[in-house]
């Protein structure tokens, strides 16, 4: 998945924003060429009771799919923050937050701070396993250039 150092960025800063909970949000974009991020859009997390829980209304996901579809974009995967945890998928992502064909990027925050992130995607609907994606950080002029 490609996405820039700026949109990478914008995440980092969602998650140090919400922590020690976690921030989510929407990765808009096209499928195409191994799923390409155009916007990051922070949603709201609805669960404010753990820390190891993210939850996006119904509500909400209609409303940035609409947006979506009106620009032109998919809503090629979420984005959520780990704090103090590693940027792997969680019994509860794994269990409850996996829907096929989009991409899952998480990326851990210890103490506040970020420090890696990683790409994943479920590698077979009915096992509910995810596999890593690379995720590769390109220039705001590539963008254009595929669009
Ligand atoms: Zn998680």
């Amino acid at each position: 998945m490609k996405i820039t150092d700026a949109q990478l960025k914008q995440i980092y800063a969602h998650a140090k924003e919400t922590y020690p909970y976690e921030c989510c949000g929407f990765l808009l974009g096209d499928f195409a060429g191994g799923g390409l991020v155009r916007e990051v859009r922070p949603a709201t997390n609805q669960n404010q009771e753990r820390t190891d829980r993210f939850v996006i209304s119904a509500v909400e996901s209609l409303k940035v799919q609409n947006e979506a579809d009106d620009a032109g974009l998919d809503v090629i995967g979420y984005y959520h923050s780990h704090p103090d945890y590693p940027p792997i998928p969680s019994q509860t992502d794994i269990t409850e937050g996996a829907f096929p064909n989009v991409y899952f990027l998480i990326t851990s925050i210890h103490e506040g701070m970020p420090l890696n992130t990683n790409v994943w995607r479920l590698a077979d609907e009915g096992l509910r396993r995810f596999e890593g994606v690379a995720l590769e950080i390109v220039d705001e002029a590539e963008l254009k250039n595929d669009g």
